[in-house]
């Protein structure tokens, strides 16, 4: 990976180059991945480890500044909102219900890309009573921003986006049953 241009990311790969040897480590209580511990902003309400939320955003800048990337920009979004989706509250069962059933139209119901901020506009604007507070997973997918992280191109990246969107949407396969009824109580 190019780290050069991406000196924040810090992903598996440099782990093994050897460079985190000496890092303290901590596991993010969202996505449960193992990252430096570090002091630092966190989401309000999607919680996690700092180091978690440092890598995230520097996700997004790369996002924003290359089109090339930002064309999976929405999966991260889902996929990472997934993995953190914090303690009961209005805003967070909100919060997890609109990204898991935008995992599900994309993943499932073949929604394009292109079209996933306007289905999650309408969606959000619907009934929300309808909606409640899904217990989340405890294991929340086998890949994690931190694995996404170290792409070093777009095509790797698009390939990881798409992976780590899967298996969070996998994660929460009890509540699937659900997530395709609000979907379809919608369509
Ligand atoms: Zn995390």
């Amino acid at each position: 990976m190019n780290v050069g241009k991406w000196p924040g990311v810090i992903g598996r790969r440099e782990k093994k180059g050897g460079h985190m040897r000496n890092a303290r480590l901590t596991r993010c209580a969202g996505c449960g991945a193992e990252v430096p511990e570090e002091s630092g902003p966190t989401h309000r309400y999607l919680e996690s480890a700092p180091a978690c939320w440092r890598i995230y955003t520097e996700l997004l800048a790369r996002d924003y500044t290359d089109p090339a990337y930002y064309e999976h920009h929405r999966l991260c979004v889902d996929a990472y909102a997934v993995q953190h989706p914090g303690r009961p509250s209005p805003q967070t069962l909100q919060s997890a219900a609109v990204h898991l059933v935008r995992l599900y139209m994309i993943l499932e119901g073949g929604l394009p890309l292109a079209q996933a901020n306007d289905f999650m506009k309408r969606f959000a604007e619907r009934d929300k009573q309808s909606m409640h507070w899904l217990e989340p997973p405890q294991r929340r997918g086998e890949l994690t921003v931190v694995d996404v992280a170290v792409a070093g191109d777009a095509a790797e990246h698009a390939t990881l986006a798409w992976k780590w969107a899967a298996s969070a949407w996998n994660a929460w396969s009890p509540h699937h049953p659900q997530i395709r009824q609000w979907a379809f109580a919608y369509l």
